[in-house]
């Protein structure tokens, strides 16, 4: 079975990639402890392709990372490749309290959730990345208690509940991260075919 590690210490995340890819043939596995390089790029891929490589290298071994983040239209994009860093020192209730306090009275709620998944194989020099997207808009309250980040204040399109009042399985089948590892590993075991 085709053994991966994920870039990453984050143990959620770790977590809900094994859960996206219970179907795939495929040994999911956190990534041993190394010194973390500052996420800086201007994009998602960006950012994925250099946590990729970074551990790729480091660990001589093949890699998955991603970066993602929440798009809001009427902010420019914001907060984008932000989303973790804007107001870093707060909590989250406080982030989402500023984004709807930004978006007071405003009709234009459409927004998305964007992850760019890279696999990177240091030994044979192959880099993949795909992108996965889940279109929606933003709430007008806070609403629900699952999930993580700004699940609570996203509405995915074709339904009236956010991330956080939906459950961990509905965002698993239609969420953005989802998406693009699903891709992902599809290209990889067809690589490997
Ligand atoms: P990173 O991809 O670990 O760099 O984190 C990106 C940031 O985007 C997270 O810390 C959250 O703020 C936000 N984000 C990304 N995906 C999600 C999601 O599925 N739900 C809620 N917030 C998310």
């Amino acid at each position: 079975m085709l053994k991966i590690v994920v870039a990453t210490s984050n143990d959620h995340k770790v977590q809900e990639i094994k859960e996206i890819l219970k179907n795939f043939n495929v040994e999911i596995e956190k990534s041993p402890k190394i010194v973390e390089e500052e996420e800086d790029g201007k994009t998602f891929l960006e950012n994925s392709v250099k946590k990729a490589y970074y551990y790729g290298n480091v660990l001589n071994m093949p890699v998955v990372a991603d970066d993602s983040g929440l798009i809001i239209d009427y902010l420019g994009g914001f907060p984008g490749v932000m989303s973790a860093r804007f107001m870093k020192e707060k909590s989250y209730e406080e982030k989402m309290r500023e984004i709807l306090r930004k978006l007071n009275g405003i009709k234009d709620r459409s927004a998305r959730f964007v992850c760019v998944a890279s696999y990177y194989d240091p030994i044979n020099e192959i880099l993949i990345s795909t992108e996965g997207v889940i279109e929606g808009r933003i709430a007008n309250e806070i609403r629900g208690n699952g999930g993580f980040g700004y699940d609570p204040i996203f509405i995915p399109e074709g339904y009236n509940k956010t991330f956080g009042e939906l459950g961990e399985e509905i965002k698993r089948e239609i969420s953005h991260r989802s998406r693009a590892f699903r891709k992902l590993f599809s290209l990889i075991l067809k690589l490997k075919d």
